[in-house]
């Protein structure tokens, strides 16, 4: 047994904590990365977690998880995508499946 995992096996709290700063760090870091970018549709950009992406041709190749969102894997994902609010998003959804008059919503409020 090396070192690290000796370490990990007599540390079992530590290795926990050490993974949850870890996640909580790399989720800032998305959410930071998604507010930069903000919603395409309506331009809200307070809390990265209510940003989403969107798939305009149901392309979907790759399921984002938090930890690989930097990879690129997801990178290459993302470059397919459209950057939505939540409210965006299931908007978009509802339209693209069953009512493409919700169109007019967008052009009526500008
Ligand atoms: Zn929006």
């Amino acid at each position: 047994m090396n070192r690290t995992s000796k370490w990990k096996k007599e540390n079992p709290e530590r290795v926990k904590q050490n993974r949850k700063e870890w996640c909580d760090k790399n989720r800032d870091k998305v959410h930071e990365h998604k507010c930069s970018i903000g919603c395409q549709h309506c331009g809200y950009n307070k809390y990265g977690g209510a940003l989403e992406w969107h798939h305009p041709d149901s392309n979907k190749d790759y399921v984002f998880r938090t930890a690989g969102y930097f990879g690129p894997k997801a990178q290459a994902e993302i470059a397919k995508c459209i950057l939505l609010c939540a409210n965006c998003h299931r908007e978009e959804h509802m339209k693209m499946k069953t009512r493409p008059d919700l169109d007019d919503l967008y052009h009526d409020s500008k």
